[in-house]
């Protein structure tokens, strides 16, 4: 794939790209579209390859991914749970967990010489635009679960919107929330910072700290792994499959909120 070819010129991606195979042979798809994603699984890396203007940063960006998960990184995370809260909460777990990975990787990243505005696909720069829309017609009381997702967009690290931005975004988001849903955007943006700053590879305990903080989703068991019935007992799994796809975008802002 000539895209590859011309990303493996540059010599990080090139060594990376060699220490990710000689542990999980990978395999290319070609993609429509700007948005690269990555899976770990069973010792393969399939990488989904789009458009890029900066291929060797894109490809960079997935193989960090795959790095995480050879080096350890917990497989996703699933939930089971009886709580109606929970429909959807697969998103949710998936969001938050792909955040994490990118929190953990954005200086790798930067320290192998890319721009922290190639971070992420070619579309992130109407990342905050949409941002912004949403918190337009946001109400304050909206479930904290819908002002978390606005969250991981604006504390995600580098993209294309400025840092002044992201400082200016942050008050318009804060000035919307109910002061309850403040205090707990608070304190998961110190669950993010704790986690960067942390060499743990675990994301369940991160995520059960988020959920539980965001007290939408009393009695959800959380797992990481395949899901299967325990004890007899039917319940409704809600799984996050361990073949979904790191992307190389960030969450979409308007994908979570509350009509
Ligand atoms: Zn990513």
């Amino acid at each position: 794939m000539q895209i590859i070819v011309e990303a493996r010129k540059n010599a990080a991606v090139d060594a990376l790209y060699q220490k990710v195979e000689a542990q999980t042979p990978i395999t290319l798809k070609a993609i429509a579209g700007c948005t690269w994603s990555s899976a770990t699984k069973a010792g393969v890396t399939e990488i989904e390859v789009g458009t890029a203007l900066h291929p060797e940063a894109a490809l960079y960006h997935e193989l960090l991914h795959a790095d995480l998960k050879i080096s350890g990184l917990t497989l996703p995370p699933f939930a089971v749970s009886k709580n109606p809260n929970s429909i959807g909460i697969s998103d949710t777990l998936y969001a938050i967990e792909n955040e994490l990975q990118h929190h953990r990787m954005f200086g790798a990243f930067t320290a192998a010489g890319f721009s922290p505005a190639h971070f992420y696909d070619d579309d992130d720069h109407a990342a905050f635009k949409k941002i912004r829309q949403t918190l337009d017609a946001i109400a304050p009381s909206a479930a904290p679960t819908s002002f978390l997702m606005l969250l991981l967009t604006i504390i995600a690290p580098g993209g294309k919107n400025s840092d002044a931005d992201r400082q200016t975004l942050k008050k318009t988001f804060y000035s919307r929330c109910s002061g309850g849903t403040r205090a707990k955007m608070e304190k998961i943006e110190g669950v993010f910072k704790a986690w960067t700053a942390s060499p743990s590879l675990d994301t369940k305990p991160p995520i059960i700290q988020i959920l539980n903080i965001l007290g939408e989703y009393d009695g959800t068991w959380i797992g990481g792994g395949t899901p299967s019935p325990s004890n007899g007992e039917q319940t409704a799994a809600i799984g996050v499959s361990s073949a979904v796809h790191e992307r190389h975008a960030r969450q979409n802002p308007t994908k979570y909120v509350d009509p």
